[in-house]
């Protein structure tokens, strides 16, 4: 049977991505040696880290805009402690939309002051605040442009005088945007570009060597730059296949045509949303997110029957994380309009049954 995998991450990549990834680890390009078994420094490796970094920088309209593209480890957490790290001095703003700004303020703190500009926990975060104000002696703004969990997504990107950070982890390349308004940006690669293992990190170059503190190599940006994201040994295969899937973008027609059907599965879906009277969404209409679709039933005795009409045509991931409950649908770029349709019908289906 096939399934429908709509798992918020590490979630669905595109079936081609799979194949050339899995042909890759038997062996590269002719090379007679596997991916993971040659150098990292061999001259096929270097090519493969440096087209990454170029389709990156050229996928988010950042080519010659005095950026670099930097593939590390450590997931977007380590960007929660490395932004900081490198960028606050002594005061940041965070605006606090669920679990991950949560997390990342966390780390933040470490570091110096953290001010909450905004935040949403009033309404167990169904919503993108708005109307705030933003000091003008921030170090950097950060936010989280699509939360996975609540399923909110900024539409619009805040006009600040400062720095602004983000973390976007669960709608990179998934639309067009003017990415140059961000100074920092990253992304851990298992939600919408690739396996986990890696995280891209996107800076304009300009922002860095402010702080006064010392920074571990490691988790220095500069550093890191310096060494072309090979400071030590890269996840070579987690950054092979994010390559494989930026060419895959492109085929498709880039973040544009990708925008667009990604519109037009969220619009199909949260419709069957607001029609069916078996259901209901969680997330303020204007801020629902595109990539992360989170509902609930009206009646929670219809659980047991619409799971397993969702079982029975091979829908798996579906089930909404637990500080929500519900559902929650990941409908990330890779999965296919086919599994919306289906999703959409089981919701039918239980109507109608019931
Ligand atoms: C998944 C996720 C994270 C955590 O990513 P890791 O790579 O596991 O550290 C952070 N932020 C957002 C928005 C996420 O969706």
């Amino acid at each position: 049977m096939k399934i429908h995998n709509f798992s918020a991450g590490p979630s669905i990549l595109p079936q081609e991505v799979m194949q050339q990834a899995a042909q890759a680890v038997k062996e590269l390009d002719g090379s007679g040696l596997s991916l993971i078994e040659i150098s990292h420094r061999s001259k096929a490796f270097v090519a493969v880290m440096e087209e990454a970094c170029e389709r990156a920088l050229r996928l988010t309209g950042l080519e010659g805009k005095g950026y670099k593209a930097l593939f590390l480890q450590g997931g977007a957490s380590q960007q929660f402690l490395m932004a900081a790290y490198n960028l606050l001095e002594k005061k940041a703003g965070y605006i606090n939309t669920g679990t991950w700004s949560t997390k990342a303020m966390k780390e933040a703190q470490l570091f110096g002051e953290v001010v909450e500009i905004a935040s949403s926990k009033d309404h167990n975060f169904n919503y993108i605040p708005e109307n705030y104000m933003v000091p003008s002696d921030l170090d950097y703004l950060h936010l989280t442009t699509n939360n996975t969990i609540f399923g909110t997504q900024f539409k619009e990107i805040p006009d600040t005088q400062v720095p602004l950070v983000a973390d976007m982890s669960s709608d990179i390349f998934s639309r067009t945007w003017d990415y140059s308004k961000f100074d920092l940006f990253y992304a851990g690669a298992q939600k919408n570009m690739g396996p986990a293992g890696t995280t891209l990190v996107l800076v304009k170059e300009e922002l860095l060597g402010k702080v006064s503190r010392s920074i571990p190599s490691m988790l220095d940006y500069a550093v890191q730059i310096k060494g072309g994201s090979m400071f030590n040994t890269p996840p070579v295969f987690a950054v092979y296949t994010s390559l494989l899937t930026m060419r895959w973008i492109e085929e498709q027609g880039g973040l544009e045509a990708l925008g667009t059907k990604n519109s037009i599965k969220a619009t199909h879906l949260y419709g069957e949303i607001d029609r069916n009277s078996k259901f209901t969404g969680f997330v303020a209409t204007k801020d629902r997110s595109e990539m992360n679709a989170t509902f609930n039933l009206t009646d929670p005795e219809l659980a047991a029957p619409f799971d397993a009409l969702c079982e029975k045509v091979g829908i798996s991931g579906l089930k909404g994380h637990r500080s929500v409950g519900g559902y929650r649908a990941s409908i990330y770029n890779a999965l296919p309009m086919k599994s919306v349709e289906t999703l959409v019908d089981c919701m039918q289906i239980l109507e109608n049954n019931h």
